[in-house]
């Protein structure tokens, strides 16, 4: 497939927007993938979705300051431009949208998008001010582009659940897709990060999709929140490596606290069962959504 088009400016991305449309006939929604780039086949599967799904397929790279906190990896997050771009070829990508950072924060924002108490647990409690950084420059990113359709993966749950919050409640007028998670064969969700995990700690980091398959039988089992985290963080402990940021359990997609003392089966909602686990300076993330009817097939052992 050819070169995506590669744009780097605001005012470009928007007339190559406003002219796809004015000229479109069928097929004329626009698809769009934010990435902070260093693509793997996790973000070739979104970019493949919009092109089934979409006229016009736009894939941004932009590596966010504002979603990093002190001492986190932004200085060191992984860039590669030239393979971005042939991923993005590959999954047929009709532009890439590779802003500078002075071209997105042509001076510190002083407007930022906020998005209430979803955000305040899981990744949000270990990553103070995250997703404001996420849920503003996802606005901005939106106000942009003027996709009909925006394609984020269930590998960042909370991430879909705050942007699908932000885009209802400030009338965004986008459906937000999320997408599957897409693993290496030993489980481990793939994640550009994962090229700064040594041998030893790539090994060990399979504890992640380990203990989330033993979640789905615990919860089977009987177990309530209390019992599962528990259960959870000696599962993790099981790596001398792994060390636990959150194990935790949340209805979804509202990411409420269920109920204590009684056994998540009995819910009858979909549960969010998500681990943070850092090995040496790495922070991984991992989850999977449990609906009634997979814990109940679980029960009768299908
Ligand atoms: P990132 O570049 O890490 O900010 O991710 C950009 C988009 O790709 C987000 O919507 C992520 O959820 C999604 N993504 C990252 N890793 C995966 C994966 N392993 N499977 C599916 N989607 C992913």
């Amino acid at each position: 497939m050819s070169a995506p088009r590669v744009i780097r400016t605001v005012a470009e991305m928007r007339r190559a927007v406003a002219d796809f449309r004015k000229a479109a006939v069928d097929s004329g929604s626009v698809g769009f993938v934010p990435t902070m780039g260093y693509l793997h086949e996790g973000h070739a599967s979104l970019l493949r979705r919009a092109r089934e799904e979409n006229g016009l397929v736009v894939l941004s790279v932009f590596v966010n300051p504002l979603q990093f906190g002190p001492g986190e990896d932004f200085e060191r997050y992984p860039r590669d431009e030239k393979r971005d771009l042939e991923v993005a070829a590959a999954c047929g990508a009709d532009i890439a949208f590779m802003p500078s950072a002075a071209e997105m924060y042509p001076n510190p924002p002083l407007a930022r998008v906020t998005v209430g108490e979803i955000t305040g647990k899981l990744c949000g409690r270990s990553r103070p001010g995250h997703f404001d950084g996420v849920a503003t420059v996802v606005a901005k990113l939106f106000n942009i582009v003027q996709p009909d359709r925006a394609y984020f993966g269930l590998k960042d749950a909370q991430q879909v659940a705050v942007v699908a919050q932000m885009a209802r409640d400030l009338n965004i007028p986008v459906e937000i897709v999320p997408c599957p998670t897409v693993r290496e064969p030993d489980g481990l969700a793939l994640s550009s990060r994962n090229v700064y995990l040594n041998g030893e700690e790539r090994a060990q980091a399979t504890i992640l999709y380990r203990t989330l398959e033993r979640a789905r039988e615990w919860i089977a089992a009987g177990a309530d929140a209390d019992r599962l985290r528990d259960r959870m963080k000696q599962s993790i402990a099981e790596s001398p490596l792994a060390d636990t940021d959150y194990a935790e359990v949340v209805t979804w997609p509202g990411l409420g606290d269920p109920p204590a003392g009684r056994p998540l089966r009995d819910l009858g909602e979909p549960l969010l069962v998500a681990l943070a686990v850092r090995f040496g300076k790495t922070r991984l993330i991992d989850n999977m959504i449990f609906t009634p009817e997979e814990v109940a097939a679980t029960c009768s052992g299908k």
